[in-house]
């Protein structure tokens, strides 16, 4: 199952790297710190979708589909992604995002645009009403004698989280030594991936990022379910997540999603971006602060991308306006 993927991404495995100026500022000793860089994976500027994709895009190919649609905010990472994914195999592309057109294009959708995907401005919708709307434009596309290949927000499916599966084997055989894995939970389908492939809920601390209320029940559920696709043991252990994060909301950035922004680019060169890597590293700083990291043993922030969202108006002003 692991290897029914199509190759999306020519950088495999992506690299690990030590993080000491960033972990001396946190206290923690040389070479316990390591981001490992998916932010890299080498499709379109990158990030944890494409390892999603890898398994998504194989499974529509099986089916013979002809057209990936899937949806997300106006500066969704997945959506600019699975725009890439099906010109480098030839599919079409319907991206569903959930908000007005804006009056101009920036950052992710500039790239949309670019890739050639269709887009359907939906208007403000919530997670459920956007899968919703997903669905219908899949249907709209059987109804026009295409065959929908349909992803739910985020990829996150079964299928896409044997990505992460996938990558936790690789990150076990780069850093042995890991004791927690660091991660930003938008849908949770990384860290579900993630806890599969490690075969241990203990072993991977999710951020809450602000995009669903169910997340305690979804990533044990999709774990199990990466784990039994996958052919490996159930895993072990209590999930882990971080709910005091998000706040004032997703995609809206608090002063500790600054610093975290701040401590990454000006000790590390590392660019975060302001809705997941931002948040998640700033859970990654609150843990290290508050005694919450492993005593012993690496600790690895999963960097999942999403440098475009830096280039809208939105949050090139805040990075502009407060220093
Ligand atoms: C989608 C996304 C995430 C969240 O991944 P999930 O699997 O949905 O939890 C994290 N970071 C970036 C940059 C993303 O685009």
């Amino acid at each position: 199952m692991l290897d029914q993927r199509v190759v999306l991404s020519p950088i495999s495995p992506t690299p690990v790297q030590p993080m000491d100026r960033l972990g001396a500022a946190l206290g923690l000793a040389a070479g316990r710190l390591w981001v490992k860089r998916d932010d890299l994976t080498g499709l379109a500027g990158g990030g944890n979708k494409v390892r999603k994709l890898e398994h998504l895009c194989a499974d529509a190919l099986a089916q013979g589909c002809d057209t990936l649609v899937t949806g997300g905010g106006r500066q969704s990472n997945h959506a600019r992604l699975t725009a890439a994914a099906a010109a480098v195999l030839g599919l079409r592309c319907r991206l569903v995002l959930g908000s007005d057109p804006p009056s101009t294009a920036t950052g992710n959708l500039v790239l949309d645009h670019l890739l050639g995907a269709e887009i359907v401005w939906a208007g403000p919708l919530d997670f459920y009403a956007l899968e919703a709307a997903i669905d219908t434009e899949a249907a709209a596309v059987s109804a026009a004698g295409g065959r929908p290949y349909a992803m739910p927000l985020g990829g996150a499916s079964t299928i896409g989280q044997l990505g992460y599966v996938v990558a936790a084997l690789e990150l076990r055989a780069q850093l042995p030594d890991t004791s927690l894995v660091v991660v930003a939970d938008g849908t949770g389908g990384t860290h579900a991936g993630l806890v599969a492939g490690w075969g241990s809920h203990e072993a991977v601390l999710g951020i809450d990022v602000g995009t669903r209320p169910d997340l305690d029940h979804t990533v044990p559920r999709h774990a199990l379910e990466a784990a039994a696709r996958a052919g490996l043991p159930a895993p072990t252990g209590t999930c882990q997540i971080d709910h005091t994060r998000y706040a004032p909301g997703y995609g809206e950035p608090n002063p500790a999603t600054r610093e975290a922004l701040d401590l990454a680019a000006r000790l590390e060169g590392l660019v975060l971006d302001p809705v997941y890597s931002g948040k998640a590293m700033a859970g990654l700083i609150a843990a290290a602060r508050e005694g919450g990291l492993p005593t012993d043993g690496t600790v690895t922030f999963l960097h999942t991308g999403g440098m475009p969202a830096l280039f809208s108006p939105r949050y090139a002003d805040w990075i502009e306006q407060h220093p």
